[in-house]
């Protein structure tokens, strides 16, 4: 089977690998000049290592990232309990991105993935579907798969009218920094005061990644430093987190990743015939439940599951899109429950429940 999948982040690179095992002659086609991954650090949890494990990097994946226990804490630094959740709840791997993606584009081999390659639109037929470039190229396949992100062009072809929308105030901070006299166990996650939550932890080899994450942020002004340390400060009270504070003022301004948060509105589809979508590009989420990859990289594993059990290929992508949506149905209604809890002690119980769910009710493909 000829696969172009659109996008080589971390979604597409793993639904690349994962429809190699099932024999799929694959091409990933990125519009930028090189394998690359915004952002600092990605926390990844036993649901996305399995698909990891399936594709023979599992070991690799946990060498370069850092056990984390995300317990919870107030803006004093309390610890919040969760009765009724066990400690593996709260257990994952946070991983640096670059490394990350390096590593799956070295297994989906480098020569299957072409750079500055855009895609632009598509043409799908009963016998195959056509590819299209910027600057006019053409690529034919069996099956094509969206994996550009949040803008996807795919989905706006696949699904008119279904552009991601700004999460209307809510913007996240962070950065990777050498690590210094820190608490090594770390301050994840902290749930503060005017709707902020963040803290700091360590990633492997040195490093500790800090975040800063604030619905309805108000105006932004000054530079990201300030904006950061503006919001950090409602996780600090009492001298709980001068540490973070010190951190996030001593960063490079130009070390400092900004986001402006973009959702992706639930789809009255993710697949047609020969065209199905993954990661972001199908259910881009807010990151305050930090497992929009992890999601993403169970849809690879379930595709490739689907693929694998008969020769129909649009039936085996109805059968994808019927479990995705099923789960992501659940999974906006775990986020918005997290979203609109009211104080630390239910965002905390609430974010629980969800890791619970998530985890508990993981596909075994
Ligand atoms: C602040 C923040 C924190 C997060 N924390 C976590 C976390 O801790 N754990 C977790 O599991 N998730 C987390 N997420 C979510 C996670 O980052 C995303 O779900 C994940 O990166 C999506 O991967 P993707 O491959 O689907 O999309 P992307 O990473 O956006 O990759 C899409 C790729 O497609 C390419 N592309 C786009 N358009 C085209 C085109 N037309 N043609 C060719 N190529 C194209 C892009 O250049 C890019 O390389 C977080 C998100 C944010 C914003």
């Amino acid at each position: 089977m000829r696969t172009v999948i659109a996008g080589g982040g971390l979604v597409g690179l793993t639904t690349a690998a994962s429809l190699q095992l099932i024999g799929h002659e694959v091409t990933v086609l990125e519009q930028a000049p090189r394998v690359r991954a915004a952002g600092a650090g990605i926390g990844l949890w036993p649901n996305a290592l399995r698909e990891f494990d399936r594709i023979g990097v599992g070991a690799d994946v946990r060498g370069m990232g850092g056990e984390i226990d995300a317990w919870f804490f107030d803006a004093a630094g309390r610890p919040l309990r969760t009765p009724g959740h066990h400690e593996s709840d709260h257990q994952f791997l946070l991983v640096p991105r670059p490394g990350l993606n390096s590593l799956l584009a070295d297994t989906v081999g480098r020569d299957r993935i072409l750079l500055d390659a855009r895609v632009t639109g598509y043409t799908e037929r009963e016998s195959e579907v056509v590819v299209h470039l910027a600057g006019g190229a053409e690529l034919h396949a069996d099956l094509l798969i969206g994996a550009d992100g949040v803008h996807s062009r795919v989905r706006a072809e696949l699904v008119p009218g279904s552009a991601a929308t700004a999460h209307a105030g809510h913007y996240a901070w962070r950065a990777v920094v050498p690590a210094g006299d820190e608490r090594p166990e770390g301050t994840v996650l902290t749930i503060g005061r005017e709707r902020t939550r963040g803290g700091y932890a360590r990633v492997a080899q040195g490093r500790t990644m800090w975040m800063v994450n604030q619905f309805d942020a108000g105006p932004l002004t000054g530079t990201k430093r300030d904006r950061a340390l503006r919001r950090a400060r409602h996780l600090a009270e009492a001298g709980w987190h001068d540490d973070l504070l010190e951190m996030i003022a001593t960063t490079p301004e130009e070390a400092i990743l900004e986001n402006a948060i973009m959702l992706v509105p639930p789809l009255s589809r993710w697949t047609s015939g020969r065209v199905a979508l993954v990661g972001d590009a199908a259910h881009g989420l807010s990151p305050h439940i930090s497992a929009g990859g992890t999601l993403g990289i169970e849809d690879a594993g379930v595709l490739r599951a689907s693929l694998a059990a008969g020769p129909d290929t649009a039936r085996a992508l109805a059968r994808y899109e019927d479990a995705r949506t099923a789960r992501f149905d659940q999974v906006r209604e775990h986020a918005a429950a997290v979203e609109h809890a009211t104080g630390a002690a239910e965002f905390a119980q609430r974010y629980a429940a969800f890791s619970h769910w998530m985890l508990s009710t993981a596909p075994t493909t």
